[in-house]
């Protein structure tokens, strides 16, 4: 095949020139590690997501991880996240020694099947871990009813290990929420941004996320539910070797004894990273806009082949709530296709310059979770949901005409893969 006209990238990191400058300021100010910008982008971000308050640390992962153990959740416990997401859901319950147990989707749905989670439920599950997929929260509703049911119905009872999370669960009448909202940083549910619906939110700064400082991640938690500062105060202990004081602090003249609490963790956010998760942040409003109006121009060009996008934007009808997507990732499933088929596709794209992925290859079909003894003929939604995925281009960078390039592109790889069947 010739040169394509085009290259398209799936998701590069939109930097401007502000944030450059940000980060160089960071640089000269002569303070690179945790520090008063960090302190100053956990307030934003807080702010940002109406979260009771923020604590930042390496990543998306170690946020949850850190969350985990602050909560007091390890060997005994059970954890259910969702067979159809990233790893990194999963793997956290595996780093704090407790149990992951997986629930399919529901039919068609990149979501959880809360009739199935709610049958999960046991004496010993201390915490579920819904995926914002995409940037869409999940339907948190039925969510918290599927929980409270099964709490009602005597399969659950309150018995956190620590205090923190023994009177969060007592006050929620039900096994806490912490969402991974790696994609969900500015998106609403039912008017609520993504921080404060669940009871504890990640979001992940990665270089491929909506905002970026890098690498970088950071736990909200609701307001109401927990005792603020000493949750922080625990995660901050937890993310810095367990000492009392962080590295600004012990910089204060006469101010150099500290102790180790215990022997924690080294992931903590850098001022570095924080300085251009505060530029990205002036803009981030726009981006997401910008994203919307992408996925706009991808849903109407799309919309005379056989192939169906997740809605970002939903007014509410019935039971389902209103919600507006952070609108980070563009999933494409082809309907009636086989995994053969959509394979095909995504080289025909690729072949026309355009870089597509899958999001997500279902935990149990992975080395590491059928190592763990989970079966995928037991999800056969997920495999379903995943057999036909096709995830486009969404990204700030992208012109109008790389848009009408990706959907042309779309159309002439559906009838390739067509001819090729
Ligand atoms: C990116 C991602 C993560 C992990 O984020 P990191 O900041 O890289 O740790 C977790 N969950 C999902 C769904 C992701 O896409």
């Amino acid at each position: 095949m010739a040169e394509p006209r085009r290259t398209v990238t799936f998701s590069p990191p939109d930097v401007s020139p502000d944030d450059i400058d940000a980060v160089a300021e960071a640089l000269r100010s002569g303070w690179i590690t945790t520090g008063p910008r960090t302190k100053k982008f956990e307030r934003a971000i807080a702010a940002k997501s109406g979260a009771a308050r923020a604590a930042t640390f390496s990543s998306a992962t170690m946020a949850l991880e850190c969350a985990l153990r602050a909560l007091g959740i390890g060997p005994g416990d059970e954890v259910i996240t969702s067979a159809y997401t990233y790893t990194a859901s999963c793997s956290c319950i595996c780093h704090v020694g407790a149990t992951p147990v997986l629930c399919d989707v529901a039919p068609g749905s990149y979501e959880m099947d809360y009739g199935q989670l709610a049958s999960l439920v046991t004496e010993r599950t201390r915490a579920v871990i819904p995926v914002d997929i995409a940037g869409r929260m999940v339907d948190y509703r039925a969510l918290f009813a599927a929980l409270e049911g099964a709490a009602r119905s005597g399969a659950w009872h309150p018995a956190g290990r620590s205090s923190l999370a023994t009177e969060a669960e007592a006050a929620a009448r039900r096994p806490l929420v912490l969402s991974d909202g790696a994609h969900s940083f500015g998106a609403a549910y039912d008017g609520a941004p993504s921080g404060s619906v669940a009871d504890l939110t990640a979001f992940s700064f990665h270089a491929v996320k909506n905002l970026t400082t890098a690498e970088g991640g950071a736990l909200a938690w609701r307001k109401g539910l927990f005792p603020d500062e000493e949750l922080y105060r625990q995660l901050m202990l937890l993310s810095l070797h367990g000492q009392t004081k962080d590295a600004l602090a012990k910089t204060a003249a006469g101010s150099w004894e500290y102790d180790i609490a215990f022997p924690g963790y080294k992931c903590n956010m850098t001022d570095l990273q924080a300085a251009l998760g505060l530029s990205q942040l002036q803009r981030y409003d726009a981006m997401v806009a910008r994203r919307h109006a992408i996925v706009a121009a991808y849903e109407q060009g799309l919309a005379d082949l056989a192939i169906e996008v997740l809605a970002h934007e939903g007014s509410g009808s019935g039971v389902e709530a209103p919600f507006r997507s952070s609108a980070h990732l563009m999933l494409t499933r082809l309907v009636g296709a086989d995994e053969a088929f959509r394979n095909r596709f995504i080289e025909q794209l690729a072949d026309r310059g355009v870089a597509a992925n899958v999001h997500y290859k279902p935990l149990p079909l992975l080395t590491a979770y059928r190592n763990l003894g989970f079966d995928a003929a037991a999800f056969p939604n997920a495999l379903a949901q995943y057999r036909n995925e096709v995830t486009l281009p969404l990204h700030t960078s992208l012109s109008d005409e790389d848009v009408a390039y990706v959907i042309e592109a779309a159309h002439g790889a559906y009838g390739d893969a067509q001819e090729a069947r």
